[in-house]
Parts: C-alpha cells; structure tokens; sequence
C-alpha cells in the first residue's frame, strides 16, 4: 500500500494550490501565482471594534482568495505554512507578540466541513514565531440562529465566550477578515477574561 501511494505520488506532477497548474516539486503555488501574491499589498488599520490594531496581509482577492479557499474547502495544509510565512515576513514587528489565539471555529453541529482554517493558520503561525498557542476561546451555537437563512445570522454577532484566563497579550488569528463581527466578539471575550492588549492578524481581507 506504501508503495502503491508512493507511485502515485511520483506519477501525479505537483500542482499549484492556487491555479491548479503544474508547479515545481516540493512548491505550494507556481512561480507565477508567487509572483502575484508577492505584488499583493498588506493592509494595517485600527481593524473593527475593539481591537487595539489589525493587520492582514493581503485583500481577498486574486491569489489570496484562490489559496484561502484552498485551504478551508481541499484542506490543503501546507497552505496554512504559506500563509504563516507570509504573516511571519510581512506583518511590523510590534503586530506579532503575545499569545497566538485562534479565531473559535462554530460549534461542530453548526459545521458542515469539520475542519479549521483558523486554527491550523494560527498553529503553524505558532511555530514559525515560537510563540505560545492559546486555545481560550470558543463559540456557542445559539439555538434560534439554527434554520435561519444566512442573511439574518449575519445581523446576529457570534456569542464567543473566554474557557479560563485569557493572555494579558492577545494576538488573535484568523484565515480571512470579512465584517469584524468576530474579532469583535473575540476582543470583547479576551478583555473581560484578562486580556489588555489584542490585535489580530488575518491571511486575507474583504474589502
Ligand atoms: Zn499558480
């Protein structure tokens, strides 16, 4: 069976992550789509409500937006070291300290796909900074957001709640910031768990 897979692997040509052309052994996106990611511009701002500051190191768009959904709907993992390094060589300095905390995925029954973007970003973020991960924060499914179609939950902020002490610096890390509604909710649950300082990092950015 080893061996079998191991043909495979020799057989298929490595693929871009973000194009689905053939790229370079060992590569995660083509030189061309590298190129376009690399020319993409971060964007630092005070970020939504309650956050001390927010970057991101991308728009959601392009390249961006090809490897974040890469990463949430092929679960392709080595996406989530990409978009850690990237983080890692572009984001000030004064943006990456504290405790790592990802962004609560939604209850599993409230989960169709069973995996976290957030979470594996944040983990990889993690290792490439040696910081600590802390997982303090969570996401209650509220009972009346169940059957209701998605324009009406969006009126509705997630219900994010602190399990313990928070860190007194929190860098909160999410895949893609699209309404802030969430870093919202994570600030607020950081602060009244501890937490005096939070800012957050996304991957990509909806403007
Ligand atoms: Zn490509």
């Amino acid at each position: 069976m080893e061996i079998a897979k191991a043909v495979a692997v020799a057989l298929v040509p490595p693929v871009c992550a973000a194009c689905g052309k053939s790229c370079r052994a060992e590569a995660v996106v083509c030189t061309r789509c590298g190129r376009r990611l690399a020319d993409a511009e971060p964007l630092l701002g005070n970020g939504p409500a309650g956050l001390d500051r927010a970057w991101s190191s991308a728009p959601h768009e392009d390249v961006a937006r090809d490897l974040v959904a890469a990463l949430k709907f092929r679960r392709l993992l080595p996406v989530a070291d990409l978009m850690a390094e990237r983080i890692e060589w572009l984001a000030p300095a004064h943006m990456l300290s504290g405790a790592i905390v990802p962004v609560p995925p939604a209850p599993p029954r409230l989960r169709r796909r069973g995996f976290d973007p957030a979470g594996e970003l944040a983990a990889a973020l993690a290792e490439r900074l040696d910081a600590p991960l802390e997982i303090c924060l969570e996401r209650r499914g509220s009972g009346r957001q169940v059957g209701r179609r998605r324009a009406e939950r969006v009126g509705h902020p997630p219900r994010i709640h602190a399990c313990g002490v928070a860190p007194r610096s929190a860098l909160l890390v999410d895949d893609v910031l699209t309404t802030g509604a969430t870093l919202t909710a994570c600030a607020r649950a950081l602060r009244a768990a501890g937490s005096s300082r939070v800012v957050a990092v996304t991957f990509a950015r909806r403007l």
